[in-house]
């Protein structure tokens, strides 16, 4: 069904053409019909599958169809409710470019900058709130923003707004609203404590529910190098520069991990900005803008503040550290091959973090094949090693894994199975594993000894010292 054909007024379908979008995705062509006939709804699809369009737009058709005057001063009639600063102010800039030829106005609250320009937006009057919780409640509680219009409330990333703590906020901005909303929740995951806010959110609502949360797992290839944690840094500068990796995001665990890596590919002469909890909203802003540019730096992102960010055309996400949670993993190489685009996504597995890869492979249902074109690192100084304690940032998800002791080299056979093989006859480097033949061969000479000796390393910790790999890869 088209957008057209699913009732949307002609200025919507004006700003759909403007946007590019000739098909509705699953979830729009699942929820608008639903949306525009004032139905509850719960939505399990994560970001990237085009759900804010899938709320935004029949919303707007809503508001539009019965807006008469538009007075200064005019009560806020939807709250849309967002887990991060950066995912409210893309989720506000969607409602402006789906609805610029409704004369509809919108406006995002968020906290870590001043309140007052976001208080007097909403008094001088708009349409649409889109709001993190905790800054929302602060100007509720100071009678500076009233929510006794809203007609349409909107819970985005639920999941995640319970895993950053927000819930009883949550529950407290609901209860002030009128019973008579119309309201949509939508969460990537459905675990029971969001089933039990849902029943206690929603009355009667539609069920739509879109792309398992591991799809990604099956539009973005994906491949891992098995290296030690002191070889990261120069393994990450090998795989930019020479994977041709144009827009790509490297995700650390830790704030002070993102940070590190910045600085050191930096010095490498590869510009870097690190994005993270404890950079201010308008470094943040700054950096997701350059991004975006035509020459984007390497953005080095925590989970946290990578997660719902709407960046298009993202070439490579690098697992610089291998989350502890499988989800996140999903979540992470979700940034890539977004909108049925193709998307490379590569890992680096230390040895402490075979377990976090295991866990990854099951929940995927599939192995990961390997890459084998390592440079040259640096002599071992024997202390590089030795792992900083570095705590995850607050509100990454779940539970970490307790390491187990492990054995150098890959954990099992199956690995060395899916390592590359050199085809003698043709020279041609071959993965085999998940990721397609034709995507990973490359017509290359036949390697070079050494190369084939790290092949087959071995499994004392100390490798060869070989030349780099002359080769190069779909990567
Ligand atoms: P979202 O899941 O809302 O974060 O959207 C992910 C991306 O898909 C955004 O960059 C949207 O601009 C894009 N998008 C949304 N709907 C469509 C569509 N029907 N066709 C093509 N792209 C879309």
């Amino acid at each position: 069904m088209s957008f057209a054909e699913m009732g949307l007024n002609a200025s919507l379908l004006k700003a759909i053409e403007h946007e590019g979008y000739t098909t509705p995705t699953p979830i729009q062509q699942q929820s608008i019909g639903h949306v525009l006939a004032g139905k509850d709804l719960l939505g399990i699809a994560q970001t990237g599958t085009g759900k804010t369009a899938a709320f935004a737009l029949p919303i707007l058709d809503r508001l539009g169809a019965a807006v008469g005057k538009r007075e200064r001063g005019r009560k806020a009639r939807v709250l849309v409710l967002s887990p991060t600063r950066e995912l409210a102010t893309q989720i506000a800039a969607s409602f402006s470019a789906y609805g610029r030829h409704t004369g509809l106005r919108q406006t995002v609250i968020y906290g870590g900058v001043s309140q007052h320009p976001q208080a007097r937006a909403v008094r001088d009057g708009v349409d649409i709130v889109v709001a993190t919780p905790g800054r929302l409640m602060d100007l509720m509680n100071q009678g500076l923003v009233k929510l006794d219009g809203i007609e349409i409330l909107v819970i985005d990333e639920a999941d995640r707004m319970f895993d950053m703590g927000f819930i009883r906020d949550i529950r407290k901005i609901v209860s002030q609203l009128s019973t008579q909303r119309q309201t949509l929740l939508f969460s990537a995951t459905m675990p029971a404590d969001i089933r039990e806010l849902a029943n206690s959110v929603l009355k009667d609502p539609v069920r739509v529910q879109v792309a398992a949360k591991n799809a990604a797992a099956d539009t973005v290839e994906q491949a891992v190098y098995f290296v030690e944690k002191r070889n990261k840094p120069t393994l990450l500068k090998h795989v930019i520069t020479e994977h041709g990796m144009s827009r790509v995001i490297v995700f650390t665990r830790t704030k002070h991990g993102a940070d590190k890596v910045a600085r050191s590919l930096a010095k490498a002469g590869i510009r870097a900005e690190a994005i993270h909890g404890n950079k201010s909203q308008n470094a943040r802003q700054r950096s997701l803008a350059n991004f975006k540019s035509q020459k984007p730096p390497v953005l080095v992102a925590t989970d946290v503040a990578a997660r719902g960010l709407d960046i298009d055309e993202v070439s490579h996400v690098v697992n610089y550290d291998l989350p502890d949670v499988a989800e996140t993993y999903v979540h992470r190489i979700g940034r890539t091959g977004r909108a049925g685009a193709a998307g490379k996504a590569v890992s680096f597995c230390d040895r402490d973090e075979r377990a976090c890869l295991r866990d990854i492979e099951k929940l995927l249902g599939k192995k990961t094949a390997i890459l084998e074109d390592h440079p040259e690192y640096p002599k071992s100084t024997g202390s590089a090693d030795a792992g900083e304690a570095e705590r995850p940032e607050r509100g990454a998800r779940g539970k970490r894994h307790v390491r187990k002791p492990h054995a150098e080299g890959p954990a099992d056979g199956r690995h060395r199975s899916r390592r590359r093989k050199f085809s003698k006859s043709s020279g041609e480097v071959v993965a085999s594993g998940s990721v397609s033949r034709e995507a990973v061969t490359a017509k290359v000479p036949a390697p070079h000894a050494a190369a084939k000796s790290a092949v087959a390393r071995p499994k004392t910790g100390k490798k060869p010292a070989k030349k780099p790999n002359s080769y190069t890869t779909m990567w």
